[in-house]
């Protein structure tokens, strides 16, 4: 049995539903050997992990976009990239904790040069990949042939497009990202992806990925999915799996934006007031953990943005040899994001 690999949270608490509580964001552990972790507070429940089923990479900031709401502040300008020798370590970690499905994102994942011999690696070990696609990245001219690779690694992809209209995509991501992002789809449906077969099974599955455009909870993820369908269906011929929704954290940009608004108490409050206990054995942290481009572990992809560091888990070699399961997560009150109204993870809505 692999030893356990953390040390516990010492017990802070926080005042429930007062003004600096809903405001506050993190605080620091006065223990170095812990980084920056983050402590558990009383406004959120305090988590363990689970079983680990995940591993999210980070591979780096490089995109061919630099859209304005993008939480990693990605564009072609980053240089930040994942080292040949944290990428290796990434098939040995999967092996070890014996971890079912990788999830890659980034900036553009597969702008880095080691991400088509990573996802070889990992299919070869049987298991599940993710990329996390922009769409716009199928059309770049050194990328001609990576809607091909993908669908031959049967590589799971997970679309964000925020919207099935034209200009409200184009508003987020920059002039003529939509239609880029339609001709993306239909690169992606032409080898198939997206299709269900007789059985209603997907060999090459395709997910759309949504989130509000301000500080509102998502929609009901069928209903939104029926009317993804049905328009870009009848519009533009594009066929996809699921459409998953996300609410917004109030984090990093979106906070700054909100808090400019002084709508970011509110949206707080908001996400407090719908919080639904029920979702708290599902929310991602529980079976997933995040690798940034540096090979620091994290809780989720939120706390990575927030550096908000895993208790006690360091680096992801420290996964060779030991077991994250059991440990307490690293939970603050930008967590209600993940548990309001019908929940929120990287699969989607939790209900
Ligand atoms: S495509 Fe995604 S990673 Fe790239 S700049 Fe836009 S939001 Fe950021
Ligand atoms: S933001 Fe969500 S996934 Fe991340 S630690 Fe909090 S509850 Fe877990």
């Amino acid at each position: 049995m692999a030893p356990t690999c953390f040390m516990e949270l010492p017990e802070f608490h926080c005042e429930v539903g007062s003004t600096e509580s809903m405001s506050r964001v993190l605080q620091t552990h006065p223990d170095p050997s812990l980084g920056q972790a983050a402590i558990a507070t009383d406004c959120f429940p305090a988590l363990r992990r689970g079983r680990l089923t995940t591993l999210q990479v980070n591979l780096g900031y490089r995109c061919n976009q630099a859209c304005r709401h993008c939480h990693v502040g990605a564009g072609p300008q980053r240089t930040e990239m994942m080292d040949p020798e944290t990428l290796a370590l990434i098939p040995r970690v999967l092996a070890a904790r014996q971890i079912g499905q990788l999830d890659l994102t980034g900036g553009a994942p597969e702008l880095h040069p080691g991400f088509r011999p990573l996802v070889q690696g990992a299919r070869e070990l049987g298991v599940r990949v993710i990329d996390r696609c922009n769409l716009t990245i199928l059309l770049e001219p050194d990328q001609q042939d990576l809607a091909a690779f993908l669908a031959h690694q049967s590589v799971v992809v997970m679309a964000s497009l925020p919207c099935y209209l034209e200009a409200n995509v184009d508003r987020q991501r920059g002039a003529g990202a939509f239609a880029a992002s339609i001709e993306g789809l239909r690169q992606l449906n032409r080898l198939g992806y997206g299709s269900i077969d007789s059985n209603g099974d997907s060999n090459l599955e395709l997910n759309l990925v949504y989130n509000p455009q301000g500080p509102s909870l998502p929609p009901p993820q069928q209903a939104l999915e029926e009317d993804f369908r049905r328009h870009l269906g009848e519009r533009y011929g594009v066929v996809f799996n699921r459409l998953l929704t996300l609410a917004n954290m109030p984090i990093e940009r979106f906070a700054a934006s909100l808090k400019l608004s002084g709508e970011l108490d509110s949206y707080s409050a908001l996400l407090r007031e719908n919080h639904n206990p029920a979702h708290l054995d599902q929310v991602m942290c529980r079976q997933l953990i995040s690798v940034d481009w540096r090979g620091r572990l994290f809780d989720c992809d939120f706390n990575q943005m927030l550096g908000q560091r895993s208790a006690g888990l360091v680096e992801l070699a420290d996964l060779l040899e030991c077991d994250p399961e059991g440990a307490p997560i690293a939970v603050a009150d930008h967590c209600f994001g993940c548990t309001a109204g019908d929940g929120s993870s990287c699969g989607g809505a939790l209900a």
